[in-house]
């Protein structure tokens, strides 16, 4: 059975930050069709906060490492996702409090601990063009997947297949939070960054454990 170590946390939080990085400008272009230009700038200047402070964390617990990368996070990524993914980070944390290793139950207690931080702090639900159109199906997927007993790694893989899909589903509809939902019906036609930016997260973990 798939279990994850703080090592292994350590290593795809690196793997994050290089993928924002790649991704900058993507998520940048994304962002200028439907609010400020910014995303993957905002969030490049978090993962590189986070990457300098990395060598702090290699004492602590997997619980601690992921309320540190929130909090860096929340203070240097600003917008309106600097806080969301913050507190998607910080929850996370909060629920493996103490723990040097993840199993199933515990990855799928974290990433609904942090999704319900998102909604909550953002008061968005899906289907309002945002990051939580990538999160929610791929939670759903890890579930149903785990539920069939199908293991942890073909569920994160399944995971972040469903995300990509709820990606491409933000294209069809119109934004109700955020700055895009300024645009209303002409934000149709174009991909949500956030709920980009979610799925490049997951993907990064599936492509992880895939190794
Ligand atoms: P800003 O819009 O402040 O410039 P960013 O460009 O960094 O912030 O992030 C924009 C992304 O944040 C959007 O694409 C969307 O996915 C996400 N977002 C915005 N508002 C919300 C919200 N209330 N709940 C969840 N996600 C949101
Ligand atoms: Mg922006
Ligand atoms: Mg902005």
């Amino acid at each position: 059975k798939l279990i994850l170590t703080t090592n292994d946390v350590l290593n795809i939080i690196s793997n994050i930050s290089e993928v924002i990085e790649t991704n900058r400008q993507y998520l940048t272009d994304l962002d200028a069709a439907i609010g400020d230009a910014d995303h993957g700038i905002n969030l490049d200047r978090g993962f590189k906060a986070v990457k300098e402070k990395m060598p702090q964390f290699l004492d602590k617990d997997i619980g601690a490492i992921l309320k540190n990368v929130g909090m860096v996070l929340v203070s240097t990524v600003g917008g309106a996702s600097g806080p969301l993914y913050g507190t998607f980070f910080m929850r996370m944390g909060n629920v493996v409090s103490g723990k040097n290793t993840l199993d199933e139950n515990d990855i799928v207690a974290m990433f609904e601990a942090g999704l319900s931080g998102i909604k909550e702090r953002g008061k968005a639900q899906a289907g309002d063009k945002t990051m939580i159109d990538a999160m929610e199906p791929a939670l759903n997927e890890l579930k149903s997947t785990l539920s069939e007993g199908r293991g942890l790694k073909e569920a994160i893989e399944a995971a972040a297949n469903d995300a990509y899909n709820g990606v491409l589903m933000t294209k069809d509809i119109a934004a109700k939070k955020g700055r895009a939902s300024y645009l209303g019906e002409r934000s149709i036609g174009h991909q949500d960054p956030g709920a980009t930016s979610a799925y490049l997260m997951i993907k990064t973990v599936a492509d992880y454990v895939d190794k």
